[in-house]
């Protein structure tokens, strides 16, 4: 007599906590399982406190996979709207911060409150402190919790990335896929902080707190946001969203006069202003510290009047692109999201189940599927989530 429930997902998180309430309006007996003291930490966390909980503009644009068509269906039947009405329902404000980015007025929070509410109403038992061994897969699955042994029918793997260690993030998902035979895509840090070593560091660590406009590329894929100068590299939306796409070894490209040609400008301006000095000509775009520094170590001050067109050349070699060439990031630790995971051709993206393994689901951020910055990362749980939560 082990208890038996029709679902059991893994991790109450953004995505576990979505398809437990989908399930539960079915009808279905679910029980959600964190080991964590609390659930929906990362929704807590999120955007400041306030959680960028959708993006009304989020298309499959806004996602990286190695199928990059795989999270369409998912993403088409459950959409920014949805979440939006669901918002509404239970009073909670809300307001665009910029480029359809949705934030909670008060508090993420009333995320969590609001998740919590709809699982009670669906009947759904979420049950926290609960470390998970699964003993048995195949139907019925058999697990191993602190509070005895339970078997399901449907098993959601619903436990996240790597991202965040001490925030409960464990390698759950991909060990019991690896365990099962199940591909992985490799995982790594992404929408993270870069890092610099040695004399790069030197040179930029006292800039830490500047931020500028910049379109920031990375493996030919740009973002037009700010940058921010760090104690250990570059940070900000723009490099946060390049990140995702960097490889190590790898430049990024970080156009510091967006919108403008440098080198048109300049020389304009050498007619215009002869005597103004160039770092202040710079100073106007890139604020007075970062000109300053980038006269000491690359550009010699001249008034503009004396600058020649290989001059105005060398200007523009060191803004228009900067290529700088990161150490590394600051990895796990900082990262909002794990890139890779679940290969997605193991699993049906109708339903998210494997393919292989009757019953057995992945959702949200564990799966090959990562989100750019600005709320996409949690739409994709919320869909993923309802996805699973209509088929188990
Ligand atoms: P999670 O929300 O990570 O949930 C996984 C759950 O599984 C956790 O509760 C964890 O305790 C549990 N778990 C893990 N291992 C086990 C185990 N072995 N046994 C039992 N339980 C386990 N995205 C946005 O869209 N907007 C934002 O504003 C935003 N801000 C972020 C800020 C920060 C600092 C971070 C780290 C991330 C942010 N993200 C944001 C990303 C977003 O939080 C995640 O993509 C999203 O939470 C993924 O949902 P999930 O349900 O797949 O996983």
């Amino acid at each position: 007599n082990i208890p038996h429930y029709d679902v059991i997902i893994v991790g109450a998180g953004a995505a576990g906590l979505m398809c437990a309430i989908t399930a539960g309006q079915r009808g279905r007996r679910v029980l959600v399982l964190d080991h964590a003291n609390r659930v929906g930490k990362k929704i807590l966390m999120s955007g400041g406190g306030r959680c960028n909980f959708t993006n009304l503009y989020s298309t499959p644009e806004n996602f990286i996979s190695a199928n990059p068509h795989f999270m369409k269906s998912a993403l088409g039947r459950y959409t920014p709207w949805d979440f939006i009405a669901l918002v509404e329902k239970h009073g909670i404000g809300y307001h665009e911060k910029k480029l359809g980015q949705l934030f909670c007025n008060e508090s993420s929070k009333d995320i969590v409150r609001l998740l919590l509410a709809e699982c009670a109403a669906a009947g759904v038992t979420v049950r926290t402190h609960s470390p998970v061994r699964i003993a048995q897969t195949g139907e019925p699955y058999r697990l191993v919790t602190p509070q005895g042994e339970l078997s399901c029918e449907s098993l959601v793997i619903a436990t996240g990335g790597l991202s965040i260690p001490k925030m409960g993030a464990t390698g759950f998902g991909y060990e019991l896929a690896h365990s099962l035979g199940i591909p992985v895509q490799p995982t790594r840090a992404a929408l993270v902080p870069v890092t610099f070593d040695g004399r790069k560091l030197k040179q930029l660590q006292d800039l830490a707190g500047v931020s500028l406009d910049s379109v920031t590329a990375a493996d030919g894929v740009e973002f037009r946001e700010n940058l921010l100068f760090t104690h250990k590299g570059l940070s900000g939306p723009a490099i946060l969203q390049a990140s995702s796409y960097w490889q190590p070894g790898q430049p990024l490209q970080i156009d510091l006069f967006p919108d403008m040609d440098l080198v048109e400008h300049l020389r304009a301006q050498r007619e215009q202003r002869p005597k103004l000095v160039l770092k202040n000509l710079l100073g106007e775009r890139l604020t007075r510290r970062v000109a300053q520094r980038w006269c000491e170590l690359w550009l010699e001050n001249k008034p503009l009047g004396q600058l020649s067109d290989a001059d105005i050349e060398q200007v523009a070699a060191h803004c228009q692109p900067w290529t700088v060439w990161p150490s590394g990031t600051e990895g796990y630790r900082t990262a909002e999201v794990t890139l890779g995971g679940i290969d997605t051709t193991a699993l049906s993206s109708k339903t998210l189940a494997c393919r292989d393994h009757p019953g057995l689901y992945f959702i949200g951020e564990v799966v090959d599927v990562t989100g750019h910055l600005g709320g996409h990362n949690f739409q994709w749980a919320w869909a993923s989530g309802y996805a699973a939560g209509q088929y188990v």
